[in-house]
């Protein structure tokens, strides 16, 4: 006789984060009749409702499918109880974040809007540890130059750190995470082969393939696509730029290509957080709650971009407050480095992961 001990505090939180009691679902099973991305054996969302309802939350934390999920709304739309199936594992997959990532402290003061001033803390006093080190904490005279603010030799080595201490953090969640899939798969697929699958799967990711799926949310599509691209250049064009700035005269000219490149990716990514917003603003046909870290999330990477170009602007205008744009801009871009494996951002390795398993189990 198997004993199930529930998780009430899964429940009630998947409870409050969707604005829905789990118990109203009745398992008729429509959601996993329209979902597109759902397969034949073993469909989602039903099973992943009745395990939530049940606060199954181990076996959950393991479950490939919660990824497969893209969020496109279609079952929210068609769920005759009005249970929110969709956003039911959007909560699922953020109760996912805390529960691999660490240190588990970043992700307790991110979670609650009470302890945002420390969210906010945390970078700032990194950063003006920073410039104590550089010994220019003082805003300096004459022309717009960063540099003479924040030397780049401080900047490129205390992102560096930031960066290693957010991928050893990243680096150990992934391996928990794997490891509870594994526990949850039935066993390794042998005719399978993970490089391909691993190949293959990354190539669906960067075309975005299951979003052009989505019914409901017609934005959702051009939106994710823009805003991961826009990241993914503008991650580019940094590790460009710091390599380059070993080398070259710094600033760059408006023409550099570096810089032709990261304005083109600031504009994706400012685009896509827009269509974002747009969408979640008009879209009431499936009536999506948006929880305080979703939000969160949304307008902390909105304000990077637009805090970005002003950085620019400010710079090429030799705008009085030129520094205080860059020392803002700085802030926010740490906050999305350092609170990465806590938000939305860290779907891109959970869901890569997970459908890379999937398939190498033979999912
Ligand atoms: S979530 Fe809605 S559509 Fe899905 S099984 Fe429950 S009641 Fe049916
Ligand atoms: S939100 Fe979309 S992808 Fe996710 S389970 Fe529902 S229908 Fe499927």
């Amino acid at each position: 006789m198997k004993i199930i001990k529930p998780d009430i505090a899964f429940i009630n939180e998947i409870n409050r984060d969707t604005g829905f009691s789990l118990k109203s679902c009745m398992q008729c099973g429509t959601c996993s009749v329209v979902c597109d991305l759902s397969p034949k054996n073993k469909p989602f969302p039903r099973k992943e409702m009745f395990w939530a309802s049940w606060g199954l939350k181990e076996k959950l934390m393991g479950d490939p499918d919660i990824w497969l999920c893209h969020q496109c709304g279609d079952c929210t739309t068609y769920c005759p109880r009005g249970v929110k199936p969709g956003d039911v594992l959007s909560s699922i997959r953020k109760i996912c974040y805390y529960h691999y990532a660490k240190p588990k402290f970043l992700g307790t003061i991110l979670k609650k809007p009470a302890y945002l001033p420390f969210v906010f803390a945390v970078p700032v006093l990194f950063l003006l540890l920073v410039l104590f080190f550089a010994g220019t904490y003082i805003i300096p005279e004459g022309d717009i130059n960063y540099s003479t603010f924040l030397p780049h030799k401080y900047l490129n080595t205390s992102f560096s750190v930031l960066l290693l201490f957010v991928l050893w953090g990243v680096i150990l969640s992934v391996r928990s995470f794997w490891n509870a899939l594994d526990k949850h798969s039935s066993g390794i697929d042998k005719k399978s082969n993970l490089f391909k699958i691993s190949i293959s799967v990354i190539k669906e990711i960067l075309i975005h393939e299951n979003f052009k799926k989505c019914t409901t949310q017609k934005f959702r599509y051009p939106a994710h696509f823009l805003i991961f691209w826009g990241f993914m250049l503008l991650i580019l064009t940094t590790i460009l730029a710091i390599v380059n700035v070993l080398f070259f005269e710094y600033p760059f000219s408006i023409w550099h290509p570096f810089k032709v490149l990261g304005n083109i990716a600031g504009i994706m990514f400012l685009a896509g957080c827009c269509l974002v917003i747009f969408q979640r603003i008009t879209n009431r046909k499936n009536n999506s709650i948006y929880t305080y870290t979703d939000w969160m999330f949304l307008i902390s990477i909105l304000i990077i971009s637009i805090s970005g170009f002003l950085t620019e602007f400010a710079r090429l205008g030799n705008w009085r407050l030129a520094y205080h744009i860059y020392f803002f801009h700085l802030i926010f871009t740490w906050i999305l480095i350092i609170y990465l494996p806590y938000t939305k951002f860290s779907h891109i390795i959970y869901r890569t992961l997970a459908t890379i398993h999937a398939r190498y189990t033979g999912r």
